[in-house]
Formats: C-alpha cells, structure tokens, sequence
C-alpha cells in the first residue's frame, strides 16, 4: 500500500503497514514476536502521565474533529486537518471525526493513515453531524458548541476560538494553521480533562511579530500567499519530540531540504504520545534509532531528504563536521549540554525550539558571529541537570472535594514549540524581515501575551570571543540565510 497522494504532493506518512497483528498486515511484518496487545500499548505510551500522578487515562469517553467545508477551499486546510488527527489520536481514548466529504474521499484517507499511524488500535467514528462533547473544529464557523475550540488562520494570525470564527480575509498560511491546531488541541486537552478554562474566548497569535489580541498590522508583511520553504542543507540535532514534530510539519508544507539528522537515542512506545512522525513499527518489538526512523517516515514526503546520524552531537562533531557545509543548523536535542557544545562548532545561523515543565514553549534564532549565539543563550554552567521538557502542573480532583496539583506529560506541548518554529521558517524563506524578534516565549496554559524580543551577544560569551565574524563571513558569508545574520547585527 502506498501513501495517499494529495495536492500534488503527498502528505500522509504511514502506509498502514504495522507491526500489531491486525489482518491487513503483510506477512513480513506480522508474527508472534511483533504482538504488542492495546493493554500494553496504553500502558507503557502513557507511562510518563501515570509516573508523574496524573491519575491514568483520559477521564472524557470521546473527542471530536470537525472540518468546515468552507476550510477546504484553502491549500492550509488538508495539512492542518491530518495533523490534528494525528495529534488528537496520541492520548485520546476515542475519536469522532465529522468530514464534508465521503469517507473514501483522499482527506479521509489520509486521516485514518495518520490516526492508525499515532494509536494502531483506535478505530475512528465517523460522524455525520458535529459531535456535542470536546472537540476541534478547522475552519471558519458560524456556531459554536459548548466545549468546543476552533483553530484556523487569518494569513499570519493563528486563530484559536471558543467563539464562531468569521472568514478570513487573507489567505490561511500553512505553517501558521498547523501552529493553530497545536494550540487548538491545547485547548481541547482542558476540556476533556476538565480543567479551568484557560487564555482569552477569542485568541488572535499574530505570528508575523508575535503580539496576541488583536494588535495593528504590520505594512511591511507580505501579502502573496507562502510558498513552501527551501531550506538547502539543514544540520538538524535532535529528533526528539519537538525535532521529529518540525520534519513532519516541513513535510506537511512541502518544504524542500536535505536534512544530515544527528540523534543517538532510540524511539520507545513512551515516545509515541508526542512524536507526529514516528509509529508503532518505529518502536516496536524494535527500538529503532531515530535518525534512522525519520529515514524512513519521510518516505512519504518527497520534497525532504534525509541523511541520518544516528550518534551523540559530540561524536558527529569531533570526526564529520565541517564549518561551513550547512544553510541552516536545527538545535532540538535537550540533554548532556548539548546546545552549549554546539555554539563551539562555528555554526550557520541557527534556530532552537524548546519546551519547559510549566506549559511553556520558546523559540530562539541564533546568529554566530555577529551576535546572540546559542552559548549566549544556554551558558554552560547554566545546564547541570537534564532539562525537563514538555510537562505542566495541572489540578485534578484527587478525591470527592479534595484538589491535587500534579505535574501532567503534555502530548501537544512539543508540537506546539515545533509549530512555532514552523512559522519562522516560513518566514526565515521571504528574506530578511526588519525588527523581527529572535526570541519567543509563551505559555500554553494562559495565553494572554507572548514575550518577543530581539537578544543582543552577551559579552561574556566564549565562543562568541573566539569567533570573529571574518570567520563566519568567509565560511557562511554566502549561504541561503546570511542575510540574517547581517540583519542581526543591523539591529543591535
Ligand atoms: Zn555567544
């Protein structure tokens, strides 16, 4: 079975094809020893949720998807709806899904792919009218249902609504929607685990200069739809949660690149709650690499090619790194001072998506040589412990009127951190963009402001010292990207 074409190109990255013993397996792939059973499958994916108190598993039976009719007459719309089902189906017990189309049409194909891919044993209900419990609606929408949240995009605003949303007036940019459904799924996650309501009815994330509620527009944005990125060479550390997230979102926007993929871990069914790109067969019975994973997940996106690594940062950079080979360097790895290793390597300009335990998500843009490197940011005698990622406290009801705060593993939290780092891609590939911040902040539980600034070098730095900028001229000087590293200095 091959992947469902659509657009063109194809989106959706699992072929069906799994190890879990159902009878549309192939025989290769099927056998006594490839047997996980649903129990065990729950279990050990939601192992980190039940570790850290939360109390077990979904405590809401079913929750829905909802795609408008009138979203689909935007390019932005297919990419976002998959991965919603995607995201949905990582932790919720059941899924309802309502289409405006048959369900043998391609979009519905490509949902049961990407839901079978996130959870092999969820079975989708299809519904013919909008369900009543939580659910995430794409698209604009003249109703609202009560526990509901609406995720949509207004050229470079992400939408995400309690209210009915009106039609936009620009055309929904892909990256932008997809940083939406994150937030959009965020919301949902409250709902169905009944938790206050958090962040304004009506959330407008202007993402173009990152000011929530509806700020004036920015003259100098772009008007012309995005076309996908094109990336070149991409040095990506880290395909963990929030680094295998951006490869499925760059596949999702056709983004063009070739990736060199350095991650020494393996993926795990622990993995499977928060990772969009990976699936059972990449876990289970054998941990793969997940350099080699993602090998093989973006089979099914033709416009990203891969070379894996699967070794330390450490161990690439002390035998195969040469300055100077990359457009675009990705620092997603979390652990073992990673990010502050890396800013001695003499890097391109660099971007970094993180996530934090207190329902956070950050971005940073890096540019050695001329300022705010990654050693800038990440001090070495900063990091003494591992970074604990992708976590919130919530309050649970831990008996008949007694509350509880516990620290609750997120599933949308690292596609979020991932989304956003999406959005600046996206707007990384229009050229340089004055006054536009290198550093984001927010917090997903209360969204009333997001934090924007643009960081200067800090005078401290090592490898900001040792690195002149003639250097990163003459290495980087006239790669895909140097133009923000001028910007950068421009600004400060
Ligand atoms: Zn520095």
């Amino acid at each position: 079975m091959g992947c469902p074409p659509l657009h063109g190109w194809i989106l959706s990255v699992h072929t069906g094809r799994g190890a879990f013993g159902s009878s549309t397996d192939s025989p290769s792939r099927s056998g006594p020893s490839s047997l996980i059973s649903e129990q065990e499958f729950l279990a050990r994916r939601g192992d980190r949720a039940l570790r850290l108190g939360f109390g077990g598993s979904c405590p809401t039976e079913e929750v829905g998807l909802v795609v408008q009719r009138a979203a689909l007459r935007h390019s932005a719309a297919r990419p976002a709806v998959i991965a919603a089902a995607n995201l949905l189906a990582r932790w919720v017990p059941n899924l309802s899904v309502h289409l405006p189309e048959e369900r043998t049409g391609s979009l519905a194909m490509a949902v049961e792919t990407a839901v079978r891919t996130a959870n092999p044993f969820l079975e989708i209900r299809w519904l013919d009218t909008p369900p009543l419990g939580p659910s995430l609606t794409i698209g604009p929408s003249a109703t609202s249902s009560p526990n509901g949240l609406t995720a949509w995009a207004d050229g470079w605003v992400a939408i995400c609504n309690r209210r009915p949303s009106p039609a936009p007036s620009s055309t929904p940019i892909t990256s932008v929607l997809l940083f939406a459904v994150t937030l959009g799924v965020g919301g949902v996650f409250r709902e169905a685990w009944k938790l206050p309501v958090a962040g304004p009815p009506e959330l407008r994330w202007d993402t173009w200069n990152h000011s929530v509620g509806g700020a004036p527009r920015s003259r100098e944005r772009p008007t012309l739809p995005v076309r996908p990125p094109k990336l070149g060479n991409v040095l990506q550390v880290g395909a963990g949660a929030v680094g295998s997230n951006i490869i499925y979102f760059l596949g999702l926007m056709g983004a063009r690149a070739d990736l060199l993929v350095v991650d020494h871990d393996v993926a795990k069914v622990e993995n499977l709650d928060r990772s969009l790109l990976f699936g059972l067969e990449d876990a289970h019975p054998q941990e793969t690499p997940k350099a080699d994973a993602v090998l093989r997940a973006v089979e099914c996106f033709p416009t990203l090619r891969v070379r894996p690594v699967p070794s330390k940062w450490a161990e690439y950079a002390s035998k195969d790194y040469r300055v100077g080979d990359f457009d675009l360097a990705l620092a997603l790895a979390n652990e073992d001072q990673v990010w502050a290793e890396m800013a001695h390597a003499v890097l391109p300009l660099t971007l970094q998506a993180t996530t934090d335990s207190d329902w956070g998500v950050a971005f940073g843009a890096h540019a050695p040589g001329s300022g705010y490197c990654l050693q800038c940011r990440f001090p070495l005698e900063a990091q003494v412990a591992p970074t604990i990622c992708a976590e919130g406290p919530v309050e649970i009801q831990s008996a008949p009127g007694e509350a509880e705060t516990v620290h609750a593993s997120l599933p949308f939290q690292s596609a979020a951190a991932a989304g956003l780092l999406a959005v600046e891609i996206d707007k990384l590939s229009l050229g340089p963009v004055p006054g536009a911040p290198n550093y984001v902040e927010a917090k997903l539980d209360v969204i009333e402001q997001v934090l924007s600034v643009h960081r200067g070098r800090s005078l401290q730095c090592r490898p900001c010292l040792d690195f002149p900028e003639e250097l990163w001229t003459a290495k980087y000087g006239t790669t895909r990207f140097a133009h923000f590293s001028q910007l950068s200095r421009w600004s400060e």
